[in-house]
């Protein structure tokens, strides 16, 4: 958490608001955050785009671009008061946006954007508008693995954008075990998974994102996701399909949610 549909939600709300302002001076306080960045260089200008690619927000400005990563319970919020979780502070002409952190596995990089171009490149392709040529490398390198597909999903230098809950939502919606060798998966298969992550994230997108109990993910104006009312399996104890029992069980310490009579 947060993954594709949660920084997604974020990144629409962000570009409504700050899009076209320009940046009066910024502040990065934890050491941690900001641990990529051996200067904060001056940037006078306006934010001329916000875009995504996988779990990765980026601000573009004239000639340099902030990227954001929210990794386990970042959040960017707007006009709210700081906290002792505020780790950036980013005073735009007329709003101001924070990032908090509890857990700090998130980082702010500032990159010129040739840097940005090759931090892009090292992450896989985003897994909501996957191309046709995306699709066939994603396949060819998984038909090289012997590992688990539920493990290859999650790398993002596979595909970007996925993580534990959507991760197990799509498994279970194309009915494949997650602990199944990838090199095992055909075409049929590929193509189930590739049309349910975009149904999946697509749905997740329009609600928001999904805010688990403990509420962690909220968007910048404050209000929760409520894809958590969708979700499929993750969570849940019965099977959508078969209505038998589903097992919670643990791949890398990832909470793994499956039916073993759907998903064989
Ligand atoms: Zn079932």
């Amino acid at each position: 958490m947060p993954e594709l549909p949660e920084v997604e939600s974020v990144r629409k709300v962000l570009e409504k608001s700050l899009i076209n302002q320009k940046i009066k001076k910024y502040n990065i306080t934890d050491k941690r955050i900001n641990r990529f960045n051996n200067k904060n260089p001056k940037i006078n200008g306006l934010l001329c785009d916000i875009k995504r690619k996988g779990k990765v927000l980026q601000f573009k400005f004239d000639n340099i671009s902030f990227l954001f990563h929210l990794g386990m319970s970042g959040r960017l919020a707007l006009n709210s008061a700081k906290n002792k979780h505020t780790h950036g502070v980013f005073v735009f002409e007329r709003d101001i946006l924070i990032f908090d952190d509890i857990r700090k596995f998130g980082f702010i990089k500032i990159l010129n954007n040739d840097e940005v171009f090759n931090h892009f490149e090292k992450l896989g392709p985003d897994s909501l508008n996957l191309t046709q040529s995306n699709k066939i490398q994603i396949m060819q390198k998984a038909s090289r693995s012997s590992v688990g597909v539920k493990k290859f999903l999650l790398n993002q230098k596979n595909i970007s954008g996925l993580g534990n809950i959507y991760v197990n939502e799509i498994l279970f919606l194309s009915k494949i075990n997650p602990f199944l060798s990838t090199f095992r998966l055909n075409t049929d298969s590929w193509s189930t998974i590739f049309s349910n992550t975009r149904k999946i994230l697509k749905k997740a997108i329009k609600n928001n994102g999904t805010t688990l109990s403990d509420m962690t993910y909220y968007l910048p104006l404050g209000d929760y996701g409520t894809h958590q009312n969708n979700l499929l399996v993750y969570g849940s104890n019965i099977c959508f399909f078969c209505s038998g029992k589903i097992d919670k069980l643990y791949i890398d310490s990832r909470a793994t949610y499956m039916c073993n009579k759907c998903q064989r």
